[in-house]
């Protein structure tokens, strides 16, 4: 069989490889950490240097087709890479590494996103905070996940002295939003696309904490809207996998938050809550296999993450036994750490 090169090492990155060995692939992880949880379970590069193009080219070597976990990865070594072994492509990186690019990406096909500024100095803010209003949230442009990086500016007098960083920062509207959902697609290489249905998705501090299906009837409405604008970015930019867009459900249809190239925590219920989870359906549509069905096995489908320290009472988690128990081997639970997650069907 082939093999197949994961570009991140964390949970995500396990689960693909988890997937890919069923279908017979091999993987490779190629990953900063010397403790990938991904490469556990799989063949390992790690301790890599993301610049290292001398590692990546080895890497790339080692397999028939690279994919990715982690949409940070830097773009610019990634050309030590055959571009065609790649899937996606590094556009879908681009985009998705910049929040300001991603919005004018949306903006432009059609999407709408909150009402946003660029900002790439510390005097941008003020103007910045005036044209689009308060509450809003300051984001730094790259880099930010779970929360992190963000600034809630409920009046414009809280922006003193608050420094933007060198890759600058977004500035946009706090949306009031009835419910959270994203749209997890699949575009396979004859370009079929295939959606799982949407859950509704709760944050607490900024971090995924639960996704629900079914979910409240206004993400049943707007759905269809959402998941035409997620095609149409995955038809735009050529899109090769499992690409999420997350959108807020609001009384003037839906806004769209953001844009991850890759399988996604809220899709962490397909595994046991789908005919084929979004972690097979990925490793399927970069091999060139037919994609599987994506529908979905209840009607009544959970997923809680397992978050930080105290996650880990297995006893108590295994206590109901229709709970699906996902522990990603992480060595130590610091807070706010995704540990695991649990999911219950129907
Ligand atoms: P991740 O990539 O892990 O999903 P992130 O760090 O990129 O997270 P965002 O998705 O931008 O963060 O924001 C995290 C959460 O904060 C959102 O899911 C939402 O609950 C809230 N949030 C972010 N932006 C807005 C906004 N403009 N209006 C209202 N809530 C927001
Ligand atoms: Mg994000
Ligand atoms: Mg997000």
């Amino acid at each position: 069989g082939a093999t197949i090169g994961i570009l991140g090492g964390g949970q995500l990155g396990r689960m693909l490889a988890m997937s890919a060995a069923q279908l017979g692939y091999r993987c490779h992880i190629f990953a900063p950490e010397a403790d990938s949880v991904a490469a556990e379970v799989s063949a390992d590069f790690t301790n890599a240097h993301w610049h290292d193009r001398d590692a990546l080219n080895t890497f790339a070597a080692a397999c028939d087709i690279v994919t990715y976990e982690f949409e940070n990865v830097p773009v610019e070594p990634l050309s030590a890479i055959p571009q065609n072994m790649l899937a996606p492509g590094t556009r879908a990186l681009e985009v998705a590494q910049d929040r300001v690019s991603e919005k004018k990406f949306v903006e432009n096909i059609g999407g709408k996103p909150a009402p946003f500024a660029a900002i790439d100095h510390d005097s941008d803010l003020a103007p910045a905070i005036d044209r689009v209003g308060t509450p809003g949230i300051l984001k730094t442009r790259r880099d930010g996940y779970d929360g992190k990086g963000q600034w809630a500016i409920s009046r414009a007098d809280e922006a003193q002295g608050i420094r933007i960083p060198a890759s600058g920062s977004v500035y946009e509207q706090r949306v009031d939003f009835e419910a959270e959902f994203s749209v997890i697609l699949v575009r396979g290489r004859s370009g079929e696309v295939r959606f799982w249905d949407s859950a509704v998705n709760t944050h607490t501090g900024g971090i995924l904490s639960h996704s629900e299906l079914p979910a409240p009837a206004i993400v049943g409405k707007q759905v269809k809207e959402a998941r035409a604008l997620a095609k149409k970015l995955a038809e735009e930019l050529g899109y090769i996998g499992v690409l999420t867009c997350e959108f807020f459900a609001t009384s003037d249809g839906p806004v769209f938050n953001e844009m991850a190239p890759r399988v996604h925590n809220s899709g962490h219920w397909t595994i046991e809550g789908a005919v084929t989870s979004q972690f097979e359906n990925h490793i399927r549509a970069i091999a060139g296999l037919p994609l599987g069905d994506t529908a979905s096995t209840a009607t009544r489908i959970v997923m809680d993450n397992l978050i930080g320290a105290g996650a880990l009472d297995m006893t108590r988690h295994l206590s109901d036994p229709a709970a699906h128990l996902h522990l990603y081997g992480k060595s130590e639970a610091r807070d706010g750490r995704k540990m695991g997650h649990i999911t219950r069907v129907g």
